[in-house]
């Protein structure tokens, strides 16, 4: 008995879940995660907080986690560069699932969304898993957005939902404002299309926000995670800003009460730490650079990363050299973008490990 023999939806016939390996390993440097613990103090006001809501834990929690919104809103019209409010934001259980209600409420069976691959391969298994159609868009050598293929690609298509990951994962890219907004025009224009604006990564970047994107422009989404920046990856905690009656709109789609009670007061904890938080951004952006001046000196082929990783290659075959640092005790990422791999910026110890480890395969270098 297998699960060929059961009665599942065709398009999940012979499909494989996401599965980035968790093997226990020295070095992890392979799903973006933050590397540092949450600091001591926050530790014990998550305790505190928790400890809050458990005595509440016989009722249903905030359905609509509106003091958790009002938080995140004042985050991000902090550090956005646009000013929005608890109308405009919508949290759930990690970017994943808000990707989730996205593609429930605006794709489903009979429309379609589109990316432009290689990119995070979750939109388009969310996709899948929503019932909507996936279009692969196409990306240029370098892996920024061919901005001519990709409007003709959504003429051609007509989407009802347009991806633009920025900073890219796994190429690590930045998408230009003027990029996005072009896109955005021609997603109107044969749509009307949302676009959903992912920047899972925008604290690492070297540039700004494409928040104030959002403004007069109803159907664009920003789409953002407390699990790169802030560090807390295991708190599942995701969140959008967009207009108003796209927060109505998910609403349509959300299971009631989807948010617990104890990740609305894990979150809350780790806004109110917010600034000790960030300063592992600086951090880690400093060693994603030296990550990026290594591997060349190295002499490998470097993307350029406004992210917390780094895309690196190119090999032959990067499966063989994947398996040849593990062996080495490093977990890196290979994403089956043919020649590369990508490596997570990890503390400092970490990065030298790493490396070390590439230091000895220069060899396989294509
Ligand atoms: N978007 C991008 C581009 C990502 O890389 C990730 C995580 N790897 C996510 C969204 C999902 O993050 P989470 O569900 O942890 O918020």
């Amino acid at each position: 008995m297998t699960i060929d023999d059961l009665p599942v939806r065709d398009e999940l016939r012979g499909k494989s879940p996401y599965g980035a390996p968790q093997l226990d390993v020295p070095v992890r440097l392979n799903t973006n995660e933050n590397p540092y613990p949450l600091p001591e103090p926050l530790v014990e006001r998550i305790a505190e907080r928790v400890r809050q809501a458990a005595r509440h834990l016989n009722r249903y929690p905030d359905r609509d986690a509106v003091e958790l919104r009002t938080g995140l809103a004042e985050y991000l019209t902090k550090s956005g560069g646009h000013p929005v409010g608890p109308g405009n934001v919508w949290a759930a259980n990690g970017s994943n699932e808000v990707i989730q209600q996205l593609l429930q409420t605006f794709g489903g069976p009979g429309r379609t969304a589109i990316g432009f691959e290689p990119s995070y391969s979750m939109h388009g298994l969310i996709a899948r898993g929503t019932g909507t159609g996936w279009i692969s868009g196409p990306r240029g050598e370098d892996f920024t957005i061919d901005l001519p293929a990709a409007e003709k690609a959504i003429a051609e298509h007509r989407p009802d939902v347009v991806f633009v990951t920025t900073p890219n994962n796994p190429t690590g890219t930045a998408v230009p404002a003027e990029t996005v907004l072009a896109l955005y025009e021609a997603a109107q224009a044969a749509g009307p299309a949302m676009v959903v604006v992912d920047e899972a990564y925008v604290e690492f970047s070297h540039g700004a926000s494409l928040l104030p994107l959002i403004e007069g422009r109803p159907n664009l989404v920003v789409s953002r995670t407390m699990s790169k920046a802030f560090g807390a990856a295991g708190l599942r905690l995701g969140y959008l800003a967009a207009h108003p009656a796209v927060v109505d709109a998910v609403q349509l789609v959300r299971l009631p009460y989807h948010l617990s009670a104890v990740t609305q007061a894990t979150a809350l904890a780790a806004l109110e730490h917010t600034d000790t938080l960030l300063k592992y951004v600086e951090q880690l952006k400093g060693e994603r650079d030296r990550l990026v001046t290594a591997l060349r000196t190295l002499g490998y082929d470097v993307t350029e990363s406004d992210a917390n990783f780094v895309q690196f290659g190119t090999f032959a075959d990067s499966h063989v050299v994947w398996r040849k640092i593990l062996d080495r005790g490093v977990l890196v990422r290979d994403n089956g973008v043919p020649g590369w791999l990508r490596v997570t910026a990890g503390t400092p110890a970490e990065n030298d490990a790493f490396l070390d480890a590439v230091g000895e395969l220069v060899s396989y270098v294509g």
